[in-house]
């Protein structure tokens, strides 16, 4: 990968943090724009903005035939069968919570599978869908190296009307074999968190063959506020929408409506029109590398990583980088996250610390809390270096 060239394209990559050149991992929380994001944006906004799907004149036209066009981008990218299979939304979390309502009457009592690996939003919205209809929840484990417990999953997916877990967890890094689950369970709903996995490798609905895909624009170059659910046609039919009012009805009475055609009986109200155009311009300059490329990018750097951090921290999740997306969350003995990452921020390096939005994975492996350095496409092997480097003076600070 010509990775100087793609790193100048980043404007944020050259500012300085404490008067050191700004090291960012913490792409899992959100990766940063290339201009041609930036610029795509703007340039909506100063040529062509208007609202869309309701206007007769140019600029409408223009406004609606961009926001269509970044839905074509969006459906090709991951290979879906038709446009209309894809609802943009806000992120990640509305998609799935978009999914989880409009699923209550077709799950009804049943049973809803995840697992304990989950990110917050793909948990609550289940719980609540559980509490709401009175369905069951039930969790498949992961094993001490942080791999799915598959056989459990056999197990447990028998009587499941919905599975849903995520394809590359953002505590553990681990990837789970989406594909096989999908075989094992083939009468139940698949439901697929892909905000890890979408950015960083290819992802095809068709050939994993789910039902459900979520996913949001921003942590894959595009803007905050835009995001996707894709799901089957004939699922999406019988799902019912979330949100209602203008752009989603067919006809209204004083007492009643109907709604609209797919996609846009989930897209109510104005939407963003400026996301959208972003997140093509997004799509379009990961497609130009390629997500293969991303994905042995993020490989190399996690590989490179992993070595050098296991001698300096406790590293959670599988050992191999074949296995796991680009991050690394970790802990070191008797040194607080938050202090690891505060330290860290005075070498003008961006790491994370916390529960990453996954408060019930780490009580289950016992912490608190951990530290996390995440990759993309714009990081380098040097600067794994100068990570490892802070991380012997968070050492060597402790232990004086
Ligand atoms: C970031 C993340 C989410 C939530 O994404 P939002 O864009 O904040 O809605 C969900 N699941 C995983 C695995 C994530 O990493």
């Amino acid at each position: 990968m010509r990775l100087e060239k793609y790193r100048k394209d980043f404007p944020i990559l050259k500012i300085k943090i404490n008067g050191k050149r700004l090291v960012y991992l913490d792409s899992a929380a959100t990766s940063q724009k290339p201009k041609q994001v930036i610029e795509a944006i703007t340039d909506y906004y100063q040529n062509y903005n208007a609202n869309i799907h309701r206007s007769i004149h140019s600029l409408g036209e223009e406004a609606t035939k961009a926001y269509e066009e970044a839905r074509e981008t969006v459906a090709k990218f991951i290979n879906a069968e038709k446009p209309e299979e894809v609802i943009f939304v806000r992120n990640t979390t509305e998609a799935l919570n978009v999914a989880a309502f409009g699923l209550r009457k077709i799950v009804s009592t049943g049973k809803i599978l995840l697992s304990e690996m989950e990110h917050h939003s793909n948990l609550i919205p289940w719980q609540q869908l559980a509490k709401i209809n009175n369905a069951k929840l039930d969790f498949v484990g992961f094993d001490q190296d942080g791999y799915l417990k598959i056989e459990e999953l056999k197990q447990k997916a028998r009587n499941a009307k919905v599975i849903a877990i995520t394809q590359a967890s953002n505590v553990l890094g681990t990837i789970n074999p989406i594909k096989e689950i999908a075989e094992i369970a083939s009468d139940a709903i698949i439901v697929v968190d892909g905000a890890q996995s979408v950015p960083h490798m290819p992802v095809d609905v068709q050939e994993l063959d789910i039902d459900i895909l979520a996913f949001s624009a921003h942590k894959m170059l595009g803007p905050t506020g835009i995001g996707v659910l894709y799901a089957r046609e004939e699922l999406l039919k019988k799902m019912e929408p979330f949100i209602f009012g203008s752009e989603m009805i067919k006809e209204v009475s004083f007492n009643n409506a109907s709604w609209n055609d797919l996609p846009y009986k989930f897209e109510a109200g104005t939407p963003h029109i400026a996301g959208a155009v972003g997140f093509k311009a997004a799509i379009d300059y990961l497609q130009k590398i390629g997500m293969k490329n991303i994905r042995r990018h993020d490989q190399e750097i996690t590989d490179y990583a992993l070595k050098k951090l296991s001698k300096l921290v406790n590293i959670i999740g599988p050992k191999k980088a074949k296995d796991r997306s680009g991050l690394i969350a970790f802990t070191m003995n008797d040194v607080h996250p938050h202090d690891i990452a505060a330290i860290l921020n005075e070498d003008g390096i961006a790491i994370r610390s916390g529960h990453h939005c996954a408060m019930p994975l780490h009580t289950k492996i016992g912490i608190n809390a951990s530290a996390r350095a995440s990759f993309y496409l714009y990081n380098t092997k040097q600067e794994i270096d100068l990570l490892v480097k802070s991380l012997e003076k968070v050492k060597r600070v402790f232990e004086k």
